[in-house]
């Protein structure tokens, strides 16, 4: 077919998954296209995710932690003063720094970005309708690239309710990362990270909270014990904690947006000034014209892939969060790698390089809520689901010496071995949890545990510097093996 633009690799979205296997595709030597709708780089997590709500949650820390300071003799005095205009201006310099910094990175390795809608016109062929503005409104023109190898990085995007109301008073996690306004009453929609993260930004900021789930527990994937320490301390923040609640209906009225709940602890129906939905992601699969390429998407909108990336299709690579759950910045990039350097080994004919494989035993999730909740592989609810016999070593922050000085001992460090009768006694680290400021810093080491199958030995005897949080890592894993002597 005819084209305007040949390349090796065309990497279809800019995301963490996306921009990272152009820059690793390029480095390895291969001319790469990326197109993405969007005038910057850095999809999702840069623009409206992680990066945003990292900005604005340390801002709702330090507040949170500034309010305690005047029972310890530092009174600042009065309510503090809020500045929206300015704080969202500090989001958007910290996004633009980020993303101003991929677009360089990407010149530097001679990506070629193309900026617009992309959709499949063929297996070797993608079309992409120029995009303007800061949104996604197309000019018409269009471009057709040939590639040799593609990586699908489409990601996702946020669910809507179908029967919430179209009005500015109901948002999605973008809506609110805009921050308009303050609200008195919020309606977090939705139990889960997205949701508790940006209620605890407009908590701190001034709104009353109330949270609607499903499920019978915020925070689903974490141990309930982890969860328990943050819900004691965040309790203050909400009117109603609606679990096992069923959100029915809403509608549109001058004094805010009425919503109806139905199940075990449904109040009467309530009025907000917001609403954020935050009831999960559904993946781009639909929207890119797979069918005219041959790759297959599930009905959800999913493409499946082996662990090498690959779809269907044998020259065509997914990751990110089209490829399934965790939706995550981190795995995306990980699985980034390993597409571009399958097909830099196929291209260049490197075996080396053509058997990378997507083989990471876990992947962290972390909460940055205050406190934060981390954890990385089994959790203690799994391993009794599933019958998996672990022997537990718990630190508890109130022995931890830095947790005392920073004022902030109520969290724990939870370590989970192996105890099947195979392990005789030297079981390896199976998983590990962390709730305390922080934790999401730490959880890191404990991921690096598992996957060099250290055991309680390893961990609680390399040296942790004192005091630290970290610490209580080397400390939960003497309480494993039964040697903690000096506790703080
Ligand atoms: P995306 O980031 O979704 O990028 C896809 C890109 O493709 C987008 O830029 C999109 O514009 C572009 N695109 C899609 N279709 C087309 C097309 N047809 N043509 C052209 N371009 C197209 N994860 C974490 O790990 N840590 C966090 O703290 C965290 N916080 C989050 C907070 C919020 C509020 C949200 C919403 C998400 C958060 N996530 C977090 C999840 C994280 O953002 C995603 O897992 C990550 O962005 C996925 O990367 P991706 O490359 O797969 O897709």
């Amino acid at each position: 077919g005819q084209s305007d633009l040949d390349c090796d690799v065309l990497v279809l979205g800019g995301g963490p998954g996306g921009y990272s296997a152009a820059f690793r595709a390029a480095d390895l030597g291969l001319n790469v296209v990326l197109v993405e709708r969007y005038a910057t780089l850095g999809g999702v997590c840069l623009n409206v995710g992680c990066i945003p709500s990292k900005a604005l949650l340390h801002v709702a820390a330090v507040m949170d932690e500034v309010s305690h300071l005047a029972a310890l003799g530092i009174d600042y005095g009065g309510a503090p003063q809020l500045d929206i205009d300015k704080l969202r201006t500090h989001k958007e310099k910290v996004i633009a720094k980020l993303t101003g910094g991929l677009g360089a990175m990407a010149k530097m390795r001679k990506v070629t970005v193309l900026r617009g809608y992309g959709s499949f016109a063929g297996t070797h062929h993608l079309e992409v309708e120029e995009t303007s503005g800061d949104g996604q409104q197309k000019t018409g023109k269009k471009k057709v690239v040939q590639f040799k190898h593609c990586i699908i990085a489409a990601g996702s995007q946020a669910v809507r309710l179908p029967f919430m109301p179209d009005d500015p008073r109901v948002v999605d996690s973008t809506g609110a990362l805009a921050l308009k306004s303050v609200p008195k009453r919020m309606l977090v929609l939705g139990g889960g990270i997205i949701g508790l993260e940006m209620g605890t930004v407009y908590s701190t900021l001034g709104a009353r909270l109330d949270v609607v789930e499903m499920l019978d527990g915020l925070m689903q994937g974490a141990d309930r014990d982890l969860v328990k320490v943050w819900q004691k301390m965040n309790a203050p923040r909400f009117d109603h904690i609606m679990l096992k609640t069923k959100t029915v209906g809403a509608k549109d009225t001058d004094a805010g947006i009425e919503v109806t709940f139905e199940g075990e602890g449904a109040p009467a129906p309530q009025t907000y000034d917001l609403v954020l939905q935050a009831v999960g992601r559904s993946p781009n699969g639909k929207k890119i014209g797979a069918d005219k390429a041959g790759v297959a998407v599930t009905d959800r909108g999913f493409i499946d892939v082996d662990i090498q990336m690959r779809t269907n299709v044998p020259h065509i690579f997914a990751i990110g969060d089209i490829v399934g759950q965790p939706m995550l910045a981190h795995k995306a990039v990980h699985e980034a790698h390993v597409a571009a350097e399958v097909i830099a080994g196929e291209q260049k004919g490197d075996e080396a390089l053509a058997r990378s494989a997507f083989n990471a035993r876990v992947i962290p999730s972390v909460a940055y809520t205050d406190p934060e909740v981390a954890w990385v592989g089994l959790t203690e609810d799994q391993a009794k689901a599933q019958g998996i016999k672990v022997k537990k070593g718990l630190f508890p922050w109130s022995a931890s010496g830095r947790a005392i000085a920073n004022g902030r001992d109520e969290g724990f460090t939870k370590l989970l071995f192996d105890d099947s009768p195979e392990a005789h006694g030297h079981g390896k680290i199976l998983g590990g949890g962390i709730v305390g400021t922080h934790a999401g810093d730490m959880i890191g080491e404990i991921a690096l545990a598992i996957e060099m199958g250290a055991d309680a030995v390893d961990i609680g005897k390399t040296i942790h510097p004192h005091p630290t949080l970290g610490e209580s890592i080397g400390m939960a894993a003497e309480v494993a093996h039964g040697s903690c002597t000096d506790l703080p």
